[in-house]
Parts: structure tokens; C-alpha cells; sequence
């Protein structure tokens, strides 16, 4: 046993060789895990009065998700205790820099140093692999993040279903139930629309689609909350794969790889303004204003709970 390995097996000389090739190769093609996350928000149509154009860069919109509930419940904004449970996953979510993975790991051909069709395959491959982790990973944390922002809110209600942990049932029922006690925050409309079109365009999501489109008219909070649901359980139930990259679609539509992709990140954006709208129904009737960052001139951010709530995925001059 070799002692600097910790007793884990060497890595070959063949798996060095490979690694230090695919290395190489990723210079020419750079790329982050994570840029899908804002090109999903990125404005198509030029006009200035769109949408996308109003939103905070993703990451940024859950670290002002992070501060907002940390500040809320160190101030006593908050009926309920255990917000950390919801703080974790969001910290984790928006601390990931990038990510990478390798496809040819299990690859012990010679193909990727003989054939450079079958290396320029495999370099798509692998970028597609490093962006559907990370959005994945996101994904993952976020409905961390709802399932127990659902399991602080309204606690008297729905107890049956909070007993039995079937919180995103729990959710959407809760926006079903008590429509009225919930603020429509800015935007969702849009939002959930973008979903319902990347859920589409990225196909095998097709069933579970078709099910919710017949069951909700309007694209509201109910209905996000039962996309996000009917998606973590696509995802959990294993019906869901890495696409091929959009260079290498072999027949497949124009733009669903594409789309597999900032799924993740429009359902992700959904969950985010979910637990906003779940966090206002948990404010105390005594909430006082909350210091909670600093504007662009550093001046300190003073602000209402609930309006800090509500317009969190908004720019700072845009209204609520
Ligand atoms: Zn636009």
C-alpha cells in the first residue's frame, strides 16, 4: 500500500493518459456547468420592456432568497422556528462554482486518441454531462429548500398530509386551499409559461404534462406548485436523461437538449418564487422593517418583510 494514495488503488497509466488528453481538449471548448443557469432568462426578443430583463442573475436571486429568510427569522419576522432547514439547501445550491464530470471514464477503447470525430463526440458528451449535473444539483437543493418551506407554512392545516412528509402534495393544496392568504408575486405568470414550454420542448416529460395542463387553466401558483412536484418525481422515478449535445442531435428536434437543460432552471426559479410566496403567509402580524443587504450605492437595504418577500427575483428599481 502506497501511503499518499490513502490506500485507495493507483490510477493507470492509461486512465492518466486519457485524463490528461481530455484536459487538454476542454481548453479549446470552454465552458461552465452553470451557464445555462442565466442564458434560460436571457432576452430573445430585444424588447426593453421584457421580462427577462427585470430579473436578478439566477444565483443572485438565491442568495437575496438565503438573506432575506436569515434575516426574517433572526429578527423574529417569522411565526414558525427551524428556517435553517430551508437556509441549508439554498446556501448550498448558490455555493457551486462549477462542475465537472467525464463520460469517457468508462471508455477503455483507444477510439478517443486514434478518431477525432470520436473525441469532438465525447467532448460534446462530457460538456452535456457537467451542465445536466449542475442543473440537477440545483434542482435538487432548491426542492430541499420548498419541501420544507411547505412543511413550516400554514402548520394547523393539512395535517394529514403533513404527517405523512407528502409535501409537494401539501404544497400545491396549500395554494389550491387558500388562495386568497398567498401575494402574486411579479412575473409568475411568465415564469411558469417558459416551464411549461422548456417541459415540453425537452420531451419525456410528456405524460406528467399533459396531466397537469388538463388539470389547471390558469398558470398560477397552484400550477407551478404542481409542475415542480410532477418534475421531482420524474426525476426521482429515473425518467429523465443527459441529453446529447445539440451539435450531435442525430434527428432529434432543434433545441430540446437545449431545453432538457434550463428545465432545471426555470423549475428551479418556480421553486424559489414558491417559497417566497410561502415565507410572506409565515410573517408575523408584528413583522417590523428588517435591514437586510445594501442597494448599488451601499446604502443600507431598509424594507418591509413581506415587499422584500415578494419582489426578491426582481432588479432593486423594478416594482413588486
Ligand atoms: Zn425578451
Amino acid at each position: 500500500m502506497n501511503d499518499d494514495t490513502n490506500g485507495q488503488p493507483t490510477e493507470s497509466a492509461d486512465m492518466r493518459a486519457r485524463r490528461s488528453f481530455l484536459s487538454n481538449d476542454e481548453e479549446s471548448t470552454p465552458h461552465t456547468a452553470f451557464d445555462p443557469a442565466n442564458e434560460t432568462f436571457s432576452c430573445r426578443c430585444g424588447k426593453p420592456s421584457c421580462f427577462s430583463n427585470r430579473l436578478q442573475p439566477f444565483r443572485e436571486h438565491i442568495a437575496r432568497l438565503y438573506r432575506a429568510i436569515a434575516v426574517c427569522e433572526a429578527e423574529g419576522c417569522l411565526n414558525e422556528k427551524g428556517w435553517s432547514r430551508v437556509l441549508y439547501p439554498l446556501q448550498m445550491a448558490a455555493s457551486l462554482e462549477d462542475i465537472r464530470a467525464d463520460t469517457s471514464f468508462v471508455d477503455d477503447s483507444a477510439s478517443l486518441f486514434l478518431c477525432s470525430t470520436a473525441a469532438e463526440y465525447e467532448a460534446a458528451k462530457t460538456e452535456m454531462a457537467c451542465k445536466y449535473v449542475g442543473g440537477l444539483s440545483v434542482f435538487t437543493f432548491l426542492w430541499m429548500a420548498y419541501e420544507a418551506t411547505v412543511e413550516l407554512t400554514l402548520p394547523n392545516e393539512l395535517k394529514k398530509l403533513l404527517k405523512q412528509k407528502s409535501l409537494g402534495e401539501r404544497g400545491r393544496r396549500l395554494f389550491e386551499d387558500h388562495a386568497d392568504s398567498f401575494p402574486s408575486p411579479f412575473g409568475l405568470k411568465t415564469l411558469a409559461g417558459l416551464t411549461e414550454q422548456l417541459c415540453e420542448r425537452g420531451i419525456l416529460f410528456d405524460d406528467r404534462l399533459d396531466r397537469i395542463r388538463r388539470k389547471f387553466d390558469e398558470r398560477g401558483l397552484a400550477f407551478s406548485a404542481e409542475i415542480c412536484r410532477e418534475f421531482r418525481n420524474f426525476i426521482a422515478h429515473g425518467e429523465d436523461e443527459a441529453p446529447e449535445h445539440e451539435d450531435w442531435h442525430h434527428g432529434r428536434g432543434q433545441g430540446e437538449a437545449t431545453a432538457r437543460i434550463r428545465r432545471f432552471y426555470s423549475i428551479s426559479r418556480l421553486l424559489m418564487v414558491l417559497i417566497q410566496a410561502l415565507a410572506v403567509v409565515g410573517l408575523s402580524a408584528h413583522a417590523q422593517e428588517i435591514e437586510w443587504g445594501y442597494d448599488d450605492d451601499f446604502e443600507p437595504l431598509i424594507q418591509e418583510p413581506r415587499a422584500v418577500l415578494v419582489g426578491l427575483h426582481l432588479l432593486d428599481d423594478e416594482p413588486s
